[in-house]
């Protein structure tokens, strides 16, 4: 009896999940709309609509156009049923974005902050992340909560920031960071929110390798609407992969990793775009440090292929702004490939900009919707 109770409670909440899911994904919706495409029936989708009408998460738009017959009811999300906020944390400088329950992007910005060990750091990007929150009108009640990614292992388990060589943090607890924040807080690995941006609302369900390039490169193995942790939460640690044995040094403290051939800082030290432009330009310097680089990454990318045997996405500042450039990396990966593939497998990220802040906002969402 009582695991009957359960499971009608687990099937209902299955169903008002699925409902608001897809109320926020297809914008204007009517109770047919919603029978129709989840498969319920009539009188299951309008009590359900009612229900999220009364908690405030949906609200009455008039009505749908006609289709012959009685006009439908109109709904949609309401636009006080929350947002979300993804804070991105670099070396030099921290992203912030406000995310809806539809997910758009309300509003981007990239900040220069150098990370600091001190205390004084959290407070000034809490200060910061106040600010950016009273120019977009938002009020503070609406916040669900902060994504944060961070260029790091996080460990989930024992609630700590296990690792990141890159700002030289050690065992870090997540209270340490949330304490300074008004809002809860909810940690993300930096190629984890990526990957997570690149494939929580796609229509294409399939696993793939998501490859940061920016600064630092990462990566994140993401199936089944997730990043795949591992037994350490290390999976997809890319950029510590030896490429070159015995070769240059990488900020981790080894020889020959990725991360030494293949971060953006590889290219340039400036601006990225104006490095496409100049290779766009044939300069010769720029031509010849991309045919090292693609070199490099042609290796990296056609190993990966051969484990995991899914599309390569390309992010972070490079694969977001290398554009048809992308063909050069395809010739070099389908020379080297023992399965005579052209390359096709490798793509560019969706999300060109902002796209860690991005999916850890879009976490704080999911993780929303979930408990609906
Ligand atoms: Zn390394």
């Amino acid at each position: 009896m009582d695991n009957k109770k359960i499971t009608n409670m687990e099937v209902k909440r299955k169903n008002r999940n699925d409902v608001f899911r897809y109320i926020c994904g297809n914008g204007m919706v009517s109770n047919p709309d919603i029978s129709y495409a989840l498969k319920l029936s009539l009188p299951t989708a309008t009590q359900i609509t009612k229900e999220l009408i009364g908690r405030g998460l949906v609200e009455e738009k008039g009505e749908m156009d006609s289709t012959g017959g009685r006009r439908a009811k109109a709904m949609a999300v309401s636009q006080n049923a929350g947002k979300a906020v993804g804070l991105d944390i670099t070396k030099n400088h921290i992203s912030l974005i406000l995310t809806d329950l539809t997910g758009s992007s309300l509003k981007y910005e990239r900040i220069f902050l150098p990370y600091a060990a001190e205390d004084a750091y959290y407070p000034e990007v809490s200060q910061k992340l106040e600010h950016f929150l009273e120019d977009s009108g938002c009020s503070k009640e609406g916040i669900l909560g902060i994504g944060i990614s961070f260029p790091g292992i996080i460990d989930p388990d024992d609630q700590r920031v296990a690792d990141s060589h890159v700002l030289g943090v050690h065992d870090l607890p997540f209270s340490a960071v949330s304490r300074f924040f008004s809002y809860p807080c909810h940690f993300l690995n930096d190629a984890n929110a990526g990957a997570y941006a690149e494939g929580i609302r796609s229509e294409n369900r399939d696993r793939f390798f998501y490859l940061s390039l920016s600064n630092t490169v990462g990566g994140a193995v993401y199936s089944n609407g997730n990043p795949e942790q591992g037994s350490n939460f290390r999976c997809g640690e890319a950029g510590h992969m030896t490429i070159v044995p015995g070769g240059k040094a990488c900020y981790c403290g080894k020889c020959g990793c990725l991360d030494a051939y293949c971060s953006a800082r590889c290219l340039t030290d400036g601006k990225i775009e104006e490095f496409f432009e100049r290779l766009e330009r044939r300069e010769t310097q720029a031509v010849g440090l991309w045919d090292l680089y693609t070199s490099y990454l042609a290796l990296a990318v056609n190993n990966i292929h051969m484990i995991l045997d899914c599309d390569v996405v390309l992010g972070g500042y490079v694969g977001s702004c290398m554009g048809e450039a992308i063909q050069d990396i395809r010739k070099k990966v389908s020379e080297r490939n023992t399965f005579a593939e052209d390359g096709s497998f490798i793509r560019s990220c969706r999300h060109k900009i902002g796209a860690a802040a991005f999916g850890a906002s879009l976490k704080v969402i999911e993780m929303f919707m979930e408990q609906v």
